[in-house]
């Protein structure tokens, strides 16, 4: 088999996660070809919101602000009946992420900003749009693509070390690997409407829960003057009962919506489905987004999670190609992925039944927190933790390993207030509370930590006198709490800003 690849790694598929991964790889200076079906960017708005984990993520490509350029800040969610009673009404508090919890998208065009950040990578990301990839195979060295043009017939070889399967829900890759799609689709089958705003109407901005057990719908306003409202079939209607707009406002007129309020511009049916492929590696071979894993949409989590999914395997395998990690790192992915991905999961059928009024008083009660627990973040709020993984194993509840990081506004040395990532840079790197970490390790963790190329920084308070350059001075002390809460004085954070290792558990490089 010839040892010349054509890219280091190829993406399949440039939806939301392909085209994350894109930037992902791009930023670490990984040679990357992606192939894409269609010419243009979907033109359906499917997920309707992103939250302050995705929105940090997308920060470490340098795209957050020209995103929420097209994004509007969510501010509530509430449940209400069809009669007008608001059941319930939830504010979403601040975040310790460094922007808005949530964010409402319009994806189209997020996915337009999400190629043009991409496109600054011309030296190492290419995409080949208008070609499908029709097969592969894997040897000890790669993987050869087939790539097929559906107008002309014609197809070519494309050799690479590495794919990323990000082709969605009927992945091809999938089928071909032989990988079962594990679960179930729900019956029911929704109308999902989409209108232009022409004028407001009260409470439009607060995403709104129609609580009804025959006709529960969800209301949400997207950014850039769009709107979404989605409602489930009963079971003797069919998508004949919803052809036209005629009898689509059938449906709006019963949330008191009209046409002075909202143009109809499109409609879709769709099923809920709960299910998650066996397996997310195969060899040289990963699956991403929805090609791994499919939920309902309850948690506006489907799409955030393929790109977290390309988050945690892009920094993996650029250390991969780079030789400062061994390939068994990428064994790590799904073992990390996959319970954040339960997790969601659950939280979004959860929710689903709250929505559609099918829990019984007692599991409402089971749901809520015991009188005497510490007040908590909901579900869906509270901040991710990995159990497993490429991290120092740790059975403490209390230790920071695993943990996420807050990321509170900083001082540089030279006084400027900027986020924690922006001062911390995007790789490895080691924080000390008032110590410089590097003076904390043995000569072979130094050598171990220095190999992945990780910063040694000391974190000051706001009253102390920093050190050297490149120190960093938690202002409002959110750093400083947080490490102290979880009784350590260093941590080293990996590009994804989890919690590898920590003084207090051990500080060598995870296995
Ligand atoms: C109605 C609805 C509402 C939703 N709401 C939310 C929400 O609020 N929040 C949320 O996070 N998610 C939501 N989702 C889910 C979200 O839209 C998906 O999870 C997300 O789009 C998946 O992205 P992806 O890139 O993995 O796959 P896709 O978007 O399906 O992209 C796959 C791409 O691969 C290409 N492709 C496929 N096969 C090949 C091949 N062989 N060769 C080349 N190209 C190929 C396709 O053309 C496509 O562009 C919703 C989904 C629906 C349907």
């Amino acid at each position: 088999m010839s040892k010349t690849f054509d890219a280091d790694v190829a993406i399949i598929g440039y939806g939301p996660t392909g085209v994350s991964a894109a930037n992902f790889l791009g930023i670490r200076g990984v040679r990357t070809i992606a192939f894409e079906r269609d010419a243009n960017v979907y033109s359906r708005a499917r997920a309707v919101t992103v939250n302050d984990w995705t929105m940090r993520i997308f920060q470490s490509v340098g795209l957050d602000a020209a995103l929420k350029r097209d994004m509007d800040e969510t501010y509530a969610l509430r449940w209400v009946t069809y009669d007008g009673q608001e059941l319930s009404r939830v504010a979403f508090p601040p975040s310790e992420l460094g922007h808005a919890r949530s964010y409402a998208i319009y994806q189209p065009e997020m996915e337009k900003t999400l190629r043009a950040g991409a496109a600054r990578y011309k030296e190492q990301v290419s995409v080949d749009f208008g070609v499908e990839v029709s097969g592969l195979t894997q040897d000890a060295d790669g993987v050869t693509l087939t790539v097929t043009n559906p107008k002309t017939g014609t197809a070519r070889q494309s050799r690479v070390r590495y794919v990323l399967a990000c082709d969605g829900g009927s992945s091809g890759t999938r089928e071909q690997l032989g990988i079962p799609l594990i679960g179930d689709t729900l019956e029911t089958r929704w109308v999902v409407i989409d209108a232009k705003v022409k004028r407001w109407w009260p409470n439009r901005h607060i995403l709104t829960f129609w609580s009804d057990k025959r006709r529960p719908v969800v209301d949400i306003a997207l950014s850039m003057g769009n709107h979404r409202w989605e409602f489930p079939l009963e079971p003797d209607e069919s998508e004949s009962d919803f052809a036209t707009h005629d009898q689509l406002w059938q449906l709006l007129d019963t949330l008191g919506v009209n046409r002075d309020d909202v143009e109809i511009h499109q409609h879709a049916f769709y099923k809920h489905h709960v299910r998650h492929a066996d397996r997310w590696r195969d060899g040289r071979v990963m699956l991403l987004g929805d090609a791994a894993h499919l939920m309902p949409p309850w948690a506006g989590s489907g799409m955030q999670s393929g790109i977290r999914d390309a988050e945690n395997i892009c920094w993996k395998l650029a250390a991969v190609l780079n030789g400062s990690l061994p390939e068994s790192v990428l064994d790590s992915y799904q073992q990390e992925r996959a319970p954040d991905v339960a997790r969601y999961t659950q939280i979004s059928v959860d929710l689903g039944r709250i929505i559609k009024q099918e829990l019984s008083p007692e599991e409402v009660t089971a749901m809520q927190p015991p009188p005497e627990a510490p007040p908590q973040l909901p579900p869906l709020l509270q901040p991710p933790t990995l159990q497993q993984g490429w991290v120092n194993a740790t059975t403490h509840e209390a230790s920071p390993i695993g943990k996420y990081i807050p990321q509170p506004r900083v001082a540089t040395t030279n006084g400027q207030l900027t986020l924690l990532d922006q001062a911390i840079g995007n790789g490895f790197v080691m924080l000390g509370d008032g110590v410089d970490p590097a003076t904390l390790l043995t000569p072979e963790q130094k050598r171990g930590w220095d190999a992945l190329g990780t910063r040694y920084i000391a974190v000051y308070a706001p009253h102390q006198p920093s050190q050297q350059q490149g120190d960093v001075i938690d202002i409002d002390g959110t750093l400083l709490v947080w490490m102290r809460r979880h009784c350590t004085t260093v941590i080293a954070v990996r590009p994804d800003r989890f919690v590898a290792a920590a003084q207090s558990y051990s500080l060598s490089v995870p296995a």
